[in-house]
Order: structure tokens, then sequence, then C-alpha cells
């Protein structure tokens, strides 16, 4: 899960990490009151989408007065941002961050991250901050400082002294650095974050280390333990489906392609989506309605697939194995009544009760494409797809 700039800055302060002050606003009038409270000479009005990018594409404004600050947020707040990391379809800003303004010395780059290679907690620093980071990454890898921590021993400060130091820091900032760096790792393991990036880390004209962005991932299975965690989730800034989805408890995830998925279980819904590329398609969805998937969920999966106007036909691929495949079948034609099917349907059940299945699908008068493997259910969901289109 994803949190707003401003919701992991109010995080990260409470963890000793060093913030700017700032307040959200979703008005003008709040923009305005939040500015006053703080106080001037300079505001930065912040878009708070769940984006980085905002700096270039005017998502990030330095206010000279409260009359900026009032501009600024009116014309941010309702707009459409459009940012390298939104797509082209860009992201409604609900709401601004003003924050003081902040003289900086030099931007830096640090984040926390699970590293999948060495299965561990990584630091990663950088002196090219403010910029995006996978750019530095490919382009100049050695601009990049990696340490990955031993989870026995935890972060310790010979970890943050090289960060420090390798950052260019006096020996007064690498004091500050490593506050903030301890900050950080608690941050990122008390809460079960996935992903803490600070970009820019600045070094004020003072010599102060202050955090002038902030981006926190959580992981979702562990937001059980974290109810004031799962109470920032802003649901404006996912996609609805995908949000219809989660009631259900369907792993469902939107694709651009035409052919809707039905699967039961990750690897059978990755590897119809592999054979129906093979076969000349696009899948319009990856869709794993699991092993226990009642009547009620594949009417619901049936409904989430279909909204999607770009769904030109229906892959019903299932292997009943804890599932029986009359239940799916049943599941499957009260789902197409109700619904009222528009675009063809292709079905290929394997497994517990596969006769009986079929027997369901054949004598519902419904008309169902049957397949007897994976093979054909693709080539003929493919080919259904591209009459249909
Ligand atoms: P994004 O990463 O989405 O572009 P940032 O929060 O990193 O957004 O802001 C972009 C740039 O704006 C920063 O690199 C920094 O130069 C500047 N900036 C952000 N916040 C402040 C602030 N409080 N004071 C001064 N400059 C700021
Ligand atoms: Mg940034």
């Amino acid at each position: 899960m994803n949190i707003h700039e401003y919701q992991a800055k109010d995080l990260l302060r409470k963890f000793g990490v060093s913030v700017p002050r700032g307040g959200v606003g979703y008005t003008a009038d709040e923009a305005v009151k939040v500015a006053e409270e703080l106080g001037g000479p300079v505001w930065v009005v912040k878009s708070q989408i769940h984006a980085g990018g905002r700096g270039k594409a005017g998502g990030v404004k330095l206010a000279k007065s409260i009359e900026e600050v009032k501009k600024f947020s009116s014309e941010m707040i309702g707009s459409n941002l459009v940012t390298h990391q939104t797509g082209a379809e860009g992201k409604e800003v609900t709401r601004v961050y003003v924050e003081e303004g902040c003289d900086i010395e030099r931007e830096l780059y640090l984040g926390i991250l699970v590293d999948r290679a060495s299965s561990r907690i990584t630091i990663m620093a950088s002196t090219e901050g403010g910029m995006d980071i996978e750019e530095v990454a490919a382009a100049s890898p050695e601009k990049i400082l990696k340490l990955s921590v031993d989870p026995v021993t935890g972060l310790q400060a010979h970890h943050s002294r090289r960060i420090g130091y390798g950052l260019g820091l006096e020996a007064g900032q690498v004091r500050s650095c490593i506050r903030f760096l301890d900050g950080m790792y608690r941050a990122f393991t008390e809460l079960d974050a996935s992903v803490v990036e600070i970009n820019p880390m600045v070094v004020t004209g003072d010599g102060d280390v202050v955090a002038l962005d902030a981006k926190m991932n959580f992981d979702d299975n562990a937001l059980f333990r974290h109810e004031n965690i799962a109470e920032l989730r802003d649901e404006t800034e996912e996609d609805p489906t995908e949000l219809e989805a989660t009631k259900y408890d369907l792993n469902y995830v939107k694709l651009d392609g035409n052919i809707g998925c039905m699967v039961n279980g990750a690897g059978l819904a990755m590897a119809t989506m592999d054979i129906i590329k093979y076969y000349g398609g696009e899948p319009a969805n990856f869709l794993d309605v699991g092993g226990g998937a009642t009547r009620d969920r594949v009417t619901a999966a049936f409904k989430l697939i279909l909204s999607d106007p770009n769904v030109e036909a229906l892959l019903v691929n299932i292997f009943g194995g804890i599932m029986r495949c009359d239940v799916i079948a049943e599941g499957v034609v009260a789902a197409a009544r109700e619904v009222s099917l528009s675009v063809p349907l292709c079905v290929r059940l394997a497994g517990t009760n596969v006769e009986l299945g079929k027997r369901i699908l054949e004598e519902s008068g419904l008309p169902i494409i049957a397949a007897d493997d994976l093979a054909d259910a693709a080539e003929k969901a493919v080919m259904a797809a591209k009459e249909a289109a």
C-alpha cells in the first residue's frame, strides 16, 4: 500500500527523522491557513498524489507570498497532474501539502528497501539526489552506495557512518545523518514498510540534514498489525476495479488487452496470460479467483471483468482441485445469466468432477465455447475476440 508524502512525513517525524514543518489542505483556503500558521517568508506548495516526478511536472511550487500560496493551491487542487510516473492519464490532485521553504545546499538520495537478491534490508544512498534514482542507477551505477543490513544485528552506527561519509558529509552532518537513518530504519522495520525513500534528503545552509520528500510503501500482508497505517489508505488513488476486487478477496490486476481471464491460482493465471499472448491475443486482466471460490465470488469476478469496456471475449480456465468443477460450472452459468453476458465465453475445466461440470455448461443453453485444454482454450478465445472486434 502507498501513502502520500505528507502522511509519510508525519510518520517519519514520530521516529525522529528531521522533516520541515508543514500541513495539508483540501481547499485553497485551508492551504492559506496552514501557510499563515507556518509563517513566511517562503512556502512550498506540493500536489499530493501517489507518484513522483511532481517537481518537473509543475506539481511543486515555491510561493513567496500568501497570495501565491492561494493561487498555486487553487490551481493544483482538482487538477489532473501528469508526471513520468503517473502514465498519460495522470492523477487527480485532491489535496496539497504546504511546507516551509528550505534553504537547500545539497540534494542527496537515501532509501531503504528489501533487496530480493540478498534477501536483506538494504540501504541505498547517492549524491545524485532529486533525480530519478532509476536513471542514476542506469547511467552511473558507481554513484550509488549500497549496504545490506544483517537482520541479527540490525542497523549499526558503522553502517550510518559509511553512508554519511560516502555522501561526502562533514563530521557534524554525519552525526545528524546517523540519527536520520536510525529513525528511517526503525520506521521501516516497526511499521512493516517495503520502501522508505527520501529523495531528496538535503543538507541545508545551516548544515542540517532534512527530508524534503518522503515516500513509503507498506507490505499489504502486514497491514492487519497496523490499523493506523491501514487508515491512511486513499481509495481515490486506487484503480476502482482493483479496489472492488479486494472486497471479494479477488486478486485482480487490470491490463490493456481485450481478453478477460478468470483463473484459479496465480501460477495458472500467469500461464493463461502467456498462452493467450502466444496465440496472438492480449489479456485484459490478471484475475485469480483463489482456491476456495464460491458462486458469489465467481459472479463478482465476472462482473469485474465485464465492467472493463475493452473486454471482447472471456476465458475461464479453472483447475478443479480443492474446488469442484461442477460448483465452478454452476457459478459460471449463474453469473453469465445474471450479468446477461454479451461477449463470447470460452471455458476450460479440468480436475475433480470435470464431466459433471461440462454437462452443466452444456445443458445451460448458454452459447459457451467449450475447450479441452489450455492451448485449445487460448486459441479459441483469441479467435472469438478477433471475430467480435
Ligand atoms: P517529486 O519527487 O515528486 O518531484 P519533491 O518533493 O522531491 O517532489 O520535490 C521536487 C523538488 O522540489 C525537490 O527536489 C526540491 O528541489 C524542491 N523542494 C521540495 N520541497 C521543498 C521545500 N520544502 N523547500 C524547498 N524546496 C523544496
Ligand atoms: Mg522527490
